[in-house]
């Protein structure tokens, strides 16, 4: 073993994304299996067959990036969201089973980590990453280094409020306001069956978009605005060089949703953060939770 390569496991709500991962942040190869949704136990074995069949002499650490907080201190996976993973020692289990050092995260933290490692962050010491999907996750990475907040857990960067009493979020969040749900492709799934009826959703909305439709258009820019709010919000908090946008909608529906965004964010963000700040797509798109999960692993194995 040489510490060349690390394995780098996204366990999402719909698949697990697995894959060898250079120093460099190149994945060497990758393999893509179901999330089991009856137990525990079936989602604790494919993670495991996910590393095995991955696994070679090239191979010096694992890392994992889970929809959960995280107890870092006792390599725990708190509660997933919309995984059966409860209380899990997953650090200590992965390590028994493989005698490898063991890294876990929060998978919108590795997300944030990978894109800072080897995607749009690259050589950039202070960022927040913004992933928009069916949720909305964020990482933050202050002075070169992940900021995981005093517990540990990761930052809750989609449960800021936005409008006081506003939308319920989304979930099982108790939360009123919160950015998330507004700008989430959920969010404008709805929007879209509003204004084009029952069959329509966040594809549909984009695609409509696409091809020049104004209300379609009009819908995504007012969620850019939710957006800018956010992320005016995180630049004043965190004074970030760089705001990265990535998720599977985020990146879809970019070109719409940052002019308005970029409007809101000038307006609310003080200088000279308000002068400097970039705002820029993820670049690694489904695989930025595996890298920055291997960088976790890379993380373990170098005892930082
Ligand atoms: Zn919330």
């Amino acid at each position: 073993m040489d510490g060349k390569h690390a394995i780098g496991v996204d366990l999402g709500g719909t698949k697990i994304l697995a894959g060898v991962v250079a120093r460099d942040g190149a994945v060497v190869r990758r393999h893509e299996r179901p999330t089991p949704q009856d137990s525990q136990e079936h989602v604790l074995d494919e993670l495991r067959a996910a590393v095995a069949e991955l696994l070679d002499d090239t191979v010096a650490a694992i890392g994992f990036g889970v929809p959960s907080p995280i107890d870092r201190r006792q390599g725990v996976v708190v509660q997933c969201v919309n995984v059966p993973l409860v209380g899990v020692p997953l650090r200590g289990l992965m390590h028994d089973r493989f005698s490898l050092p063991v890294g876990l995260d929060n998978d919108a933290n590795a997300a944030a980590i990978g894109e800072w490692r080897a995607g749009a962050g690259r050589g950039v010491d202070d960022l927040v990453m913004l992933t928009l999907g069916t949720g909305l996750g964020g990482g933050v990475i202050a002075g070169g280094r992940p900021l995981r907040g005093a517990n540990g857990a990761g930052m809750e960067l989609g449960h800021v409020v936005i409008v006081h009493d506003g939308r319920p979020c989304q979930g099982t969040c108790t939360g009123h306001g919160h950015l998330e749900p507004y700008v989430t492709g959920i969010a404008a799934g709805l929007a879209a069956q509003e204004a084009f009826g029952p069959a329509a959703d966040a594809h549909r909305l984009v695609r409509l978009a696409n091809e020049g439709d104004e209300t379609a258009r009009a819908i995504l820019a007012e969620i850019g605005r939710y957006l800018g709010s956010g992320m005016g919000s995180f630049v004043n908090i965190f004074g970030p060089e760089l705001l990265v946008i990535g998720g599977g909608f985020g990146v879809a529906a970019w070109e719409y949703l940052l002019p308005s965004a970029e409007e809101v964010l000038r307006r609310e963000a003080l200088p000279p953060m308000r002068d400097t700040v970039r705002v820029v797509r993820a670049e690694l798109g489904t695989a930025a939770g595996l890298i920055g999960a291997a960088f976790v692993a890379f993380e373990a194995l170098d005892g930082e």
